[in-house]
């Protein structure tokens, strides 16, 4: 589904270049859930956003079902985005002046569904757990319930793939383990996901696990 070849990001800091990617070579087929780990700064951000279509690599390409993803118009590579991935960040990103419903209709919208989505809305609420709060704004929520919004936004458009940035780093233990096994239920039902991650507790949750070190993959298992 995803091959990035030779990929290498290179950002210029105010001491120099950082190699914030270093010829990283990674295939990851349909249905993987792929578990990338690293300490802080070892690249793991910068490789979801390359992976995720919004972050041009230095050098290297980043295919996609046959596509190189930078090779592609800026409105295209959008459409792609919109239609096919579904981001779940740390920090939630919810408008604050929107309820929960929608926060999450919103993003249907954008992603160019069209009609109402009253239902669908409904259905992915309710599986989080999330029915009965769907008009409530961000602030009348516990942090946990607005992680479950950002998650019920992320894949309300039934995404093929789903980008995680360290989801549970937010969260307490009970609502991380939520989050974990809603996560695997996603995987069952189909949907690859990448997740980044430098919490160890969650290395066990995918079928394949990647380690990230100055930018280049230290190990795989
Ligand atoms: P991680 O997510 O694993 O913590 P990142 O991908 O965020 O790592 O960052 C990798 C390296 O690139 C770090 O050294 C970081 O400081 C640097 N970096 C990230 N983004 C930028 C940026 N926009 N400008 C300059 N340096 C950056
Ligand atoms: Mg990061």
């Amino acid at each position: 589904m995803i091959q990035t070849h030779n990929v290498t990001k290179t950002y210029s800091g105010a001491e120099g270049p950082v190699h914030a990617l270093d010829g990283v070579d990674l295939s990851i087929q349909a249905g993987d859930f792929v578990v990338v780990h690293g300490s802080s700064g070892s690249g793991k951000t910068t490789l979801l956003q390359a992976l995720g279509g919004m972050l041009r690599p230095t050098s290297g390409t980043v295919v996609i079902q046959g596509d190189d993803i930078y090779a592609l118009s800026t409105v295209r590579r959008g459409q792609y985005r919109k239609r096919h991935v579904g981001f779940i960040f740390q920090k939630f990103f919810l408008l604050p002046y929107l309820t929960a419903f929608d926060n999450i209709r919103l993003s249907m919208v954008l992603r160019g569904h069209r009609g109402n989505h009253k239902q669908t809305i409904e259905d992915v609420a309710t599986r989080l757990g999330m029915g009965n709060r769907l008009g409530h704004r961000p602030s009348q929520l516990s942090v946990g319930e607005q992680q479950r919004i950002a998650v019920a936004r992320a894949i309300v458009g039934e995404p093929q793939l789903i980008l995680a940035d360290e989801p549970t780093g937010n969260l307490d233990r009970k609502n991380a383990e939520v989050f974990a096994s809603f996560l695997s239920e996603e995987n069952q039902r189909g949907r690859t996901i990448v997740l980044v991650t430098h919490d160890e507790s969650l290395l066990d949750l995918g079928n394949r696990t990647v380690q990230l070190r100055s930018g280049q993959i230290s190990g795989t298992a």
